[in-house]
C-alpha cells in the first residue's frame, strides 16, 4: 500500500461507498491504487476529490464515483480477461488490473498511452497491456473478452466490440449524445444481446471508425 495520501484516499473511498457503491473488491482496489500518481503533478492535491480532472491532450481522468460505479456494474472476476477502450491516465486500467486476470487497454492518443504504460510499470501492474489504437474496432487478436469497458461516450455500441465479447460476457458503455450519455450494459447471449440502460453520465467522445467522426 502506498503510504502517501492514505488519509485522502480512505476518505474518497468512504465517499464513493456513501454514494451507493458496495462491492468490497472494487472499494479495496480503489484503496490500493494511488490516484494522485495518475494526475498532473500540480493537481495532486485535488486527486482525491470526487471530480473528473484534466490530464492533457484535451482528455480527462474520470470522477472516482463514476470509475467505482462502472467497475461495480461490470462485475469483474479474478479469472477474467478484460478489454478497456479509452486508457486515458490509466487509473481505471489499474483498478481493473487488481480485479481481473488480464487487462488489454486501447488509447487513441499515443502520449496518453505511453504515460499510462509508465505508470503501470511504476506500480508493478504486470497483467496489463496497453496499445495506441482506435479502440472502436476492438483487439481481435486477444478476443474473446469476458468483459469490455468503454470509458468514452459513444452514439451506440461499436459492433466489433459486441462481436469480441464472450457469450455470457458484459460490455459497459456510455451511450447517447455528445453532451450526455447513459451507462448501458450489454449481456451477450447465444443469439443476440440483452441491453439495460442505467444512470446518466458525461464523458468525452469516443472518436473512431465505429464512434464519433470528430472530437467536436
Ligand atoms: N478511464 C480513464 C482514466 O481513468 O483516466 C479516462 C478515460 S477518458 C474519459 C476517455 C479516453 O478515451 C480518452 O483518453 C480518449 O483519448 C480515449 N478515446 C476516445 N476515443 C477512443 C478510441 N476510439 N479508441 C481508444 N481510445 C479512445
Amino acid at each position: 500500500m502506498n503510504p502517501e495520501f492514505t488519509y485522502q484516499r480512505d476518505r474518497m473511498v468512504r465517499l464513493v461507498e456513501a454514494r451507493g457503491v458496495r462491492d468490497a473488491r472494487v472499494l479495496e482496489a480503489m484503496r490500493a491504487i494511488p490516484r494522485h500518481q495518475f494526475v498532473p503533478e500540480h493537481m495532486r492535491a485535488q486527486a482525491y476529490s470526487d471530480h473528473a480532472l484534466p490530464i492533457g491532450s484535451n482528455q480527462t481522468i474520470s470522477q472516482p464515483y463514476v470509475v467505482a460505479r462502472m467497475t461495480e456494474l461490470l462485475k469483474v472476476e479474478a479469472g477474467h480477461s478484460v478489454l478497456e477502450v479509452g486508457t486515458g491516465s490509466g487509473y481505471q486500467t489499474a483498478i481493473l488490473s487488481k480485479l481481473s486476470k488480464r487487462v488489454f487497454s486501447l488509447e487513441r492518443i499515443s502520449d496518453l498511452a505511453h504515460q499510462a504504460i509508465d505508470r503501470m510499470r511504476q506500480l508493478g501492474l504486470e497483467n496489463v497491456k496497453i496499445q495506441t489504437f482506435d479502440g472502436t474496432v476492438g483487439w481481435s487478436d486477444m478476443a474473446p473478452f469476458d468483459r469490455i469497458l468503454v470509458t468514452a461516450g459513444a452514439p451506440k455500441a461499436p459492433q466489433p466490440l459486441i462481436e469480441q465479447l464472450r457469450v455470457g460476457g458484459l460490455l459497459l458503455i456510455p451511450e447517447g449524445g455528445r453532451q450526455e450519455q447513459r451507462l448501458v450494459v450489454y449481456r451477450k447471449l447465444r443469439h443476440g444481446v440483452r441491453r439495460s440502460v442505467g444512470e446518466p453520465v458525461m464523458f468525452v467522445p469516443l472518436v473512431g471508425r465505429h464512434g464519433w467522426e470528430k472530437e467536436q
